[in-house]
């Protein structure tokens, strides 16, 4: 399908626009020709509306459309105390003019935040009302356990307030829900236009997989379009079912996505082999540091003056420079990195951020 069809399969789809797109979209000429391979970079973090964008303006430009249809006054969200989704949800909430609740949990054992930094310091600028989830020393944010903590304190919140009346949605984390999955579809056409004004057509796509909110938009553009691009989803968290996310729940997006569009769906084996999760580049945990992320971190601002943050894209572009550097994406490939935002992270605690400053 043509891109312009596509784009017409949108008309009637809710959506509150506040982002800046297209995305900018350039090559990084000093790393493309020190691994010799064209790389790109599809800047999702200069989404706006402010100069800390990420990719979840887009899912929710569609995901505020349709609360504000339904009327909605509140919306309760969650995340990490430096969350990029909850920040991001709290500046298009702001705009649409929706008052947002956040559930912020601890992902360090940190005990509540001494003071508010990056984005914390973010959402306490907009006057958003928080509520602390604290965490114990040994419990993983990626477990089982924990992730239920988070959803029940969200659920709670939000039928105690539909019970006082209110028009109240909980989205969850990473706003990773509804019309959101459309949205990244675009990021995909809008990528392969742009890597076309270079006389290029795309071979790879990286980007850091989390919630899964944004990879069902890439694979559907893919699929849509019939390009010859793979799909390669850095984790940042552990894909299993009963988790965040998983495989199979990721083909259950990119099914909504045909079904919401109206069109034709491929068979569950073809959007399944669309999928590659590599998870060898978690780390420790999910928001813990990696030294290879770190060095990614500064890898990128010393060659290309571009910052990337160490909960998602340095841990994303350490492994896309693995699979360079090992062979496993050939020389001369032409490769995108969809910079999915974290900036705001960047000036948290130096636990959480790395030792970026060492050397
Ligand atoms: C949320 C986020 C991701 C992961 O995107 P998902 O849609 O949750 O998979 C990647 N990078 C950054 C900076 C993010 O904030």
């Amino acid at each position: 399908m043509e891109v312009r069809e596509i784009e017409k399969l949108f008309e009637n789809i809710p959506r509150f626009r506040v982002g800046f797109y297209p995305t900018p979209f350039h090559q990084l000429n000093n790393l493309s020709k020190k691994y010799g391979v064209n790389l790109f970079m599809k800047r999702e973090d200069l989404s706006g509306p402010s100069t800390f964008g990420g990719n979840k303006i887009r899912k929710l430009e569609f995901i505020i459309g349709d609360a504000l249809n339904k009327g909605i006054d509140y919306i309760v969200s969650t995340g990490g105390y430096q969350s990029n989704s909850a920040m991001e949800l709290a500046q298009v909430c702001r705009i649409a003019g929706i008052e947002p609740i956040l559930y912020l949990y601890d992902t360090i054992s940190q005990g509540l935040p001494e003071e508010y930094r990056g984005n914390l310091l973010l959402d306490k600028i907009m006057g958003v009302e928080i509520n602390y989830i604290p965490k114990e020393e040994g419990l993983s944010t990626s477990s089982e356990e924990f992730y239920h903590r988070i959803v029940d304190a969200c659920e709670t919140r939000t039928e105690q307030m539909k019970k006082e009346g209110y028009k109240v949605e909980h989205v969850p984390s990473g706003c990773a829900y509804g019309n959101g999955f459309l949205s990244h579809v675009f990021t995909f056409t809008e990528m392969l236009k742009q890597a076309e004004a270079y006389g290029k057509k795309l071979d790879y796509v990286f980007h850091t997989t989390g919630t899964g909110g944004t990879l069902p938009g890439l694979i559907a553009g893919k699929l849509l379009t019939g390009a010859d691009t793979k799909i390669m989803s850095m984790a940042i968290n552990p894909y299993r079912p009963g988790l965040v996310c998983s495989k199979e729940v990721v083909v259950e997006r990119v099914q909504y996505i045909f079904n919401t569009l109206k069109v034709e769906c491929p068979d569950y084996d073809t959007i399944y082999r669309e999928i590659h999760i590599d998870e060898d580049f978690i780390g420790a945990d999910y928001g813990v540091p990696s030294d290879v992320g770190t060095a990614a971190i500064k890898e990128v601002a010393r060659e290309e003056a571009v910052f990337i943050d160490s909960v998602y894209t340095g841990k994303g572009f350490a492994g896309m420079l693995d699979y360079i550097k090992t062979g496993k994406v050939p020389k001369g490939s032409n490769i995108a990195f969809v910079h999915t935002g974290g900036t705001g992270a960047l000036f948290a605690e130096r636990r959480l951020v790395g030792e970026v400053t060492e050397d």
